[in-house]
């Protein structure tokens, strides 16, 4: 069966990138798309000092392709006040940002944010306008201990908000032991586990969780993705690495043309 979900693939650039490395990335990027339009939604996550001049590259080149939307890589759960280096949902909205990712787990790893903290920053990017991309994954002890469902599925239970809903709400499922290691999770690792995410989904949604997208990241490259894009309930890829460069990007969205 057809999924009714529009695919997504989101490109994390993580602690990379610079004004120069942006500029001709959009460039490159703009001219892979003109006339080759991919089916799904395309968004990039650059560091917040470059979500500003992102917006502007992606409204300029509306008019010659599809949308490119821009998302933050974290947000404060509180809406303002004294957090030093912190960022407001409502200041990335403003910018223009449409999306913001939490819970990725160097975030959890590198900050020691737990799915309280995960669900409050879900809950502000909500406030905020902004759809939250609520990252869940298990550490490569989990998986072998063969606790990995019931780990994810109890993280994402704990780290979505009240009033989460499929048009304010991705969820990406990265296992930790994928992210960066070139470790690919295997068709056989990535399908229960979606529907282990999606019957969690239903249970906290009802039938509204039909609509709510639910990505796979880890190692996605060019040679994979379109094995990975076609598993059973993957609506769409979160990408690191391999979205750093607009002509590996470009090459990962053929899976979805
Ligand atoms: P990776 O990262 O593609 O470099 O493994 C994925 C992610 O962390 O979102």
């Amino acid at each position: 069966m057809v999924s009714p979900r529009r695919r997504l693939v989101a490109g994390n650039w993580k602690m990379n990138g610079s004004f120069a490395h942006l500029g001709a990335y959009m460039d490159a990027l703009v001219q892979r798309l003109t006339g080759a339009e991919a089916a799904c939604d395309v968004m990039i996550c650059p560091p917040h000092p470059l979500v500003s001049l992102a917006v502007t590259a992606t409204e300029a080149c509306a008019e010659r392709c599809q949308p490119i939307a821009v998302a933050g890589q974290d947000c404060h759960g509180q809406d303002q006040g004294a957090h030093t280096g912190d960022v407001a949902a409502g200041l990335l909205a403003e910018l223009g940002a449409k999306a913001v990712i939490v819970g990725h787990s160097e975030r959890r790893t590198d900050h020691g944010e737990d799915d309280a903290t995960v669900a409050a920053k879900a809950a502000a990017a909500h406030r905020a306008g902004l759809t939250a991309i609520v990252c869940v994954g298990e550490a490569l002890a989990v998986r072998e201990a063969g606790d990995h469902e019931a780990t994810v599925c109890a993280q994402l239970a704990a780290s979505l908000p009240d009033g989460a809903t499929p048009a304010n709400t991705v969820v990406a499922y990265e296992p930790i032991w994928a992210i960066g290691t070139g470790r690919v999770a295997e068709v056989g690792d990535i399908a229960p586990m979606h529907q282990a995410l999606r019957r969690t989904l239903e249970a906290r949604l009802g039938a509204g969780a039909a609509a709510l997208r639910l990505l796979y990241g880890g190692s996605v490259k060019p040679g994979n993705a379109a094995e990975i894009a076609a598993v059973d309930g993957v609506d769409g890829l979160l990408v690191g690495g391999a979205s750093l460069k607009a002509d590996d990007f470009d090459a990962i969205l053929d899976a979805y043309r």
